[in-house]
Order: structure tokens, then sequence, then C-alpha cells
């Protein structure tokens, strides 16, 4: 019965293989979610996965058994598959998720639509409202992930692309679906079911690889921020130090700029631990770090440069100003942590910071950069601390 001459595909195998995929995709959604239970989105991405595969279960049992109302069950559940996708990508995405009135609503309005054409027996309606709202869907995806600035990168933007011709296919499909729904019937055996079939097998696995790769990505972004970053106070780390400043002083040579550092360095911090606990160092730390990204420029790179000790690079600023600046920092730290109101033996505990300053001279290293900031600073230190002392 099968053996139209322009056939070029089985229909009834594509969509067995089309199923057996969507399974495979949802099984890996699953997994990713397994995986990473703490990402936001995945687990939506993985129930969109298993409305898919029931949507495709459904058509399968409506080629073998005839029964109207898989068909229109089957389109409920993608519509109800491409609702969590939404969701899930706006989650992931850091966007709002939807709101249940939202979800709830779609879903209704899906589920009457096709109760409606189920009951005054018009399989068009249902295929041709089905078609408008996985359109509408996906060009809402596609919104969403194109235009979404904060995380643009490649792969988000294909993922997005891939949800607009989505939505361009199914914009065409509805249209046909107006004229002869029966163009557009999953089973029909002609070039055009085939050709849907074969698309919906293409975009189930470039989604699902999408939404691997996006994982990864965000791993990725996850990593290095862990690597570049104190876990303690949240400031940069002396490894990524080492990277802005050969950036910075590149910069600082090329256009003749000055460029200068602070090595900075609490005072007494033992003692204030020994007397006051770890916790209340750790403390300290963290409060000290809010005060120096106040004080600080937008474009000077701040470190903790490791227990204690914290680094500042200054770029376009002399070591003149680099003073002031220093001032600045030490002053706002003392009056913030006088305001911890921390007590040793019933008497105020003074909590402050001493800075050695240095500008790059011409052909200079990075290790003697260092050397003469930290030579100022235990000048300060021997000066009496919570002063500011520059490099000669
Ligand atoms: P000085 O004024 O000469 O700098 O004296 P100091 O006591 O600050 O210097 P010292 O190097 O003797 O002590 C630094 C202390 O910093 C010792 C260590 O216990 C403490 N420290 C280092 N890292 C951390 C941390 O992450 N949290 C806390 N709470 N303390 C830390
Ligand atoms: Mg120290
Ligand atoms: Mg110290």
């Amino acid at each position: 019965m099968d053996n139209n001459k322009n056939m070029q595909f089985d229909i009834r195998t594509l969509l067995v293989a089309v199923t057996l995929a969507t399974a495979f995709c949802a099984g890996a959604r699953l997994l990713l979610w397994r995986m990473h239970p703490t990402i936001p989105g995945l687990g939506r991405w993985a129930l969109a996965g298993g409305c898919a595969v029931i949507s495709f279960v459904l058509i399968l049992s409506y080629g073998i058994l005839h029964w109207q109302p898989f068909l229109s069950l089957a389109q409920v559940s993608i519509v109800i598959g491409l609702l969590m996708s939404w969701d899930g990508f706006r989650r992931f995405i850091d966007k709002p998720a939807l709101t249940t009135p939202v979800l709830l609503g779609i879903t209704a309005a899906g589920l009457i639509w096709a109760a409606i054409a189920q009951a005054q027996h018009f399989a068009g309606a249902v295929v041709v409202g089905n078609a408008f709202l996985v359109a509408t869907l996906s060009f809402l995806i596609a919104r969403d992930l194109l235009l979404w600035p904060k995380g643009n990168t490649p792969v988000i933007r294909s993922t997005g692309g891939v949800f607009a011709i989505n939505g361009i296919i199914f914009l065409i499909r509805a249209v046909v679906a107006l004229d002869s729904p029966q163009t557009v019937d999953l089973l029909n055996p002609d070039g055009v079911a085939a050709a849907m079939l074969l698309w919906l097998l293409c975009s189930m696995i470039a989604i699902t690889l999408g939404m691997v790769l996006m994982t990864t990505e965000h791993l990725q972004s996850v990593l290095n921020n862990q690597a570049n970053h104190d876990p303690l106070t949240g400031a940069l780390n002396r490894r990524s130090f080492g990277v802005l400043y050969e950036q910075a002083a590149v910069h600082s040579r090329r256009h003749q700029l000055p460029l200068s550092v602070l090595m900075i360095d609490l005072d007494n911090f033992k003692q204030a631990n020994d007397q006051l606990g770890h916790d209340f160092g750790d403390k300290v730390l963290c409060s000290f770090v809010a005060v120096a990204q106040k004080v600080l420029r937008e474009d000077d790179v701040f470190c903790r440069f490791g227990g204690e000790e914290f680094v500042a690079l200054l770029p376009s600023t002399s070591s003149e100003t680099a003073l002031v600046v220093a001032d600045r920092l030490r002053s706002a730290f003392a009056i913030d942590s006088a305001s911890l109101g921390a007590k040793v033996n019933h008497a105020p505990f003074a909590i402050t910071a001493s800075i050695g300053i240095a500008e790059l001279e011409q052909d200079e290293r990075f290790e003697s950069f260092i050397r003469r900031a930290d030579t100022a600073l235990y000048r300060a230190k021997d000066n009496g601390r919570n002063r500011c002392e520059k490099a000669g």
C-alpha cells in the first residue's frame, strides 16, 4: 500500500526513527539534569524531552489504531513540551521563569482547542491551531535566546536560530494546513510529511546538543570564575592578577601612561584572629574587600594576594595620585572596621591597613615593581602601621 512512486522515505520507518531519536535525546536530557541538578532549567528540558517522546508514541499509536484523539493529544503534548523548553531556557539564561498562569493558560488553550476540534470532527483545525501555537512558541524561545545580551554566546545564538527556523517551518505548515489539512498529516506518504519528520529529527538532535553545549559552557564559566576568584571574599586571586598585570603593563607602555600598584597588608591581623576568632577575621577580610571595591575605580584591578595581603593595580595613575587613593582606602577601612565594634579586654580594638605604593618604571620587570611596593609597605609597618608609604 505504501509503494507510491513519489515516496522516497517510508513514513512509518521514519516515524519510528524519529521516536527512537527523541527517546535517546530525552534520555540525554534526563542524564544532564541528574548530573547537574542545581543548574536552573535542566529539569524543564528533561520534562520537555519526555513530552516529545509521548507525542511521537501517540502519533505512532494513531498510525496503527487510527484513533483521532491520539493525534490531538500528541499535538497538546508537543505544545506542553515547547512550554517546558521555553521555561527551561528562561531559567537557564537567568530570565524570570514563566508564571503558572502563563503555563496553565497556554496549556488550557491547546487542550480546549483540541477538544473543540475533536468534537466537531475537524482534525484540520487541530493541525492549524497547533502549528500556529508551535510557531509562536518557537519564535518566543528564539527571541529570548537571540536577544539576551547577558549570555549571548555562539551556542545560545545557534540554538535560538534552530527555534527561529522551527517557527518559520511551522508557520508555513499552518498556512498550508489552512488550505489542505491532509497535506500536513504526518502519516501522509508524500514528500512534505517526510521532510517534516526529517526536520523534527534534526531539530530535536540540534536542540538537545545545544542544551548539552550550553550546560558545558555554563560549567566552564563557573570553573573559570572559581579559578580566578578567592572563595572567601569573592575578590580576584593572585593567579588572575598575573594575567591582568601583563595586559595593564602592555597598555601602559604602548600609550605611555603611568601604572601604579598598592601593596596592602592588614595590621596586627594575627592578633585579631587570636583574640576575636577566625570567623571574625574572615568577616574583616570580606569587609575590607567591600570597602576596596567601593573606593577603587572599575578599571582598577583589585586582588587578594594571599592571607591578609591585597594588591591593587591602578592604570593611568601616577604614584602621587595612587598615594591619595591609597590613603582614601586606608581611612575608609579604618572607619568601616571601627563600626564592627571589636573589643579586646573591654577596650576598642582597631583594625587597620598599611599600604605601600610604587609606580612602574621604564622597562621594569614585574618582580622588581612588586618588590618596591612591598619595601614601601614594610616601611609603613615600621613607621607605625595604619599609614601609606610611597616607594622611592
Ligand atoms: P602585621 O601588622 O605585621 O602585618 O601583623 P599581622 O599579624 O597582620 O601579620 P602576620 O603575617 O603575622 O599574620 C597574618 C595572619 O593572617 C595570620 C593568619 O592566621 C591570618 N590569616 C591568613 N589568611 C586568613 C584567612 O583566610 N582568614 C583569617 N581569619 N585569617 C587569615
Ligand atoms: Mg601579611
Ligand atoms: Mg598583616
